[in-house]
């Protein structure tokens, strides 16, 4: 496994390594991954007969603590996409400065194919399959496509059953009743509000209302825009996989929510009382209106070759993990296009996500203010060091939070 698996990764991690001394022996362990475990998931069928799924689980580096990664219940999985996502992760909690390593994992499946019974017994199997390796101080299970609190509860019931003891640290994302951390639904959100307030205001060094388009309206892109909103910030136009809506004088974000909580999509919103009309676009015609900020909420890769040219945006805040294409970057830069990075700007669900360890470990549940608060702390000091970094060497904040995580990293496998 080397940097040519990383896919749009490797680029990245290039241009980074070019501002940082590394030994070559360093540097192999850092492009390698720790381990990959490749297991056959059994799985009795409801008809009773057996079906065996092919699963894994890839750790990428335990340096600067345990290693702790998603579970994807996906079809597309494969060795390389899980080792990129692994290498994503150990470098985002560099970043954010968390004691942790990167890892990922999952089962070659569509989960919609499977009755709950099913489900459960395959989210139990896998952790029989992959029990060696899991555990609070070597590799934390945590939830990601495909898989949700109920996965994640069954996963930790098979755990605590195969290790004869109850062990909260090995498994996250479960419920609150069963020591899961509150906040963690609104922490990417959140989490970028503060990052979006720091580094925009430092960007343009004044205070300011900006116009915004969000590209996409799930869990991410509409905590997003409930906060912009809330801050008097004018949310213009947001769409979800049908359809954007747009209003020149701003979107009621708090209506809009409400419309879509009722299952509403947008290509049929046409009946909103928001207060001011608006407008039905095509979906991805959002990306090119002319605003301040164009924050991706929805997919990776929406900004690509193909539309990096027609964007107009003044900044572009990655919500969505990988939004903007390697190759595009290039051309938004030439555009004077500044880019937040994702690594930094949805960091703020990984930072909750590992409160659920911190307070697993003391044995306590923290309450929501000092969640928050916490939250903001670790936002807003890694924000002002990788601003600091781009200003002082002169590089994008994509390469500053690249080589800040890198650093990291490399010192700690150097020290190790
Ligand atoms: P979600 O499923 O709640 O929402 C996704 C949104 O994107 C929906 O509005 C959907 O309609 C829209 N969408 C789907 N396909 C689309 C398409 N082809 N074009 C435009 N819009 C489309 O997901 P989420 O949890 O809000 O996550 C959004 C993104 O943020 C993902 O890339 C995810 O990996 C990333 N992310 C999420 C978290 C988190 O805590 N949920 C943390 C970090 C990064």
């Amino acid at each position: 496994m080397n940097l040519s698996k990383l896919g749009d990764l490797q680029g990245r991690i290039k241009e980074a390594l070019e501002f940082i001394d590394v030994p070559q022996e360093t540097l192999q362990i850092l492009l390698s991954p720790k381990s990959i475990l490749e297991v056959s998931v059994p799985v009795r069928k409801d008809n009773g007969s057996l079906e065996l799924f092919q699963g894994f689980r890839i750790r990428h580096n335990d340096h600067r603590g345990p290693t702790k990664g998603g579970i994807r219940y996906h079809e597309s999985i494969n060795r390389e996409n899980l080792f990129s996502l692994a290498f994503r992760l150990t470098l985002k909690c560099a970043v954010m400065n968390l004691p942790f390593g990167g890892s990922s994992g999952g089962v070659k499946i569509d989960p919609k194919n499977l009755s709950v019974n099913e489900l459960e017994g395959l989210s139990r199997s896998y952790v029989n399959a992959v029990f060696d390796l899991v555990g609070p101080d070597r590799d934390i299970l945590s939830p990601d496509m495909g898989t949700n609190e109920k996965v994640m509860s069954w996963m930790y019931d098979q755990y605590n059953t195969l290790r004869r003891e109850i062990t909260p640290c090995a498994i996250n994302g479960k419920p609150i009743s069963l020591g899961g951390s509150l906040g963690r639904k609104a922490a990417t959100g959140k989490g970028a509000i503060i990052v979006f307030e720091y580094l925009i205001k430092k960007l343009i060094n004044e205070q300011s209302i900006f116009t915004i388009a969000i590209h996409g309206f799930g869990n991410v892109g509409s905590t997003f825009a409930l906060e912009l909103y809330r801050k008097g910030h004018k949310v213009v136009a947001v769409s979800d996989s049908n359809a954007a809506i747009y209003c020149e004088k701003g979107l009621d974000i708090p209506k809009i929510v409400e419309e879509k909580q009722r299952g509403t999509n947008f290509s049929k919103m046409s009946d909103i009382k928001s207060g001011n009309a608006y407008e039905i676009l095509e979906r991805d015609n959002l990306l090119s209106l002319d605003v301040d900020v164009l924050a991706p909420a929805a997919l990776g890769n929406q900004i690509n070759n193909i539309n990096a040219e027609k964007i107009k945006a003044k900044f572009i805040f990655e919500l969505a993990n990988g939004p903007v294409s390697f190759e595009a970057e290039k051309t938004l830069e030439e555009n004077g296009i500044i880019i937040i990075p994702d690594i930094l700007s949805n960091a703020g669900g990984l930072v909750v996500s590992s409160f659920e360890w911190f307070q697993n470990r003391q044995g306590i549940a923290w309450d929501e203010d000092y969640i928050n608060k916490l939250l903001e702390k670790y936002m807003l000091t890694q924000s002002e060091y990788i601003y600091n970094l781009a200003q002082e060497t002169s590089v994008s904040l994509r390469n500053a939070s690249y080589v800040c995580g890198l650093r990291r990293i490399i010192e700690a496998i150097n020290v190790g």
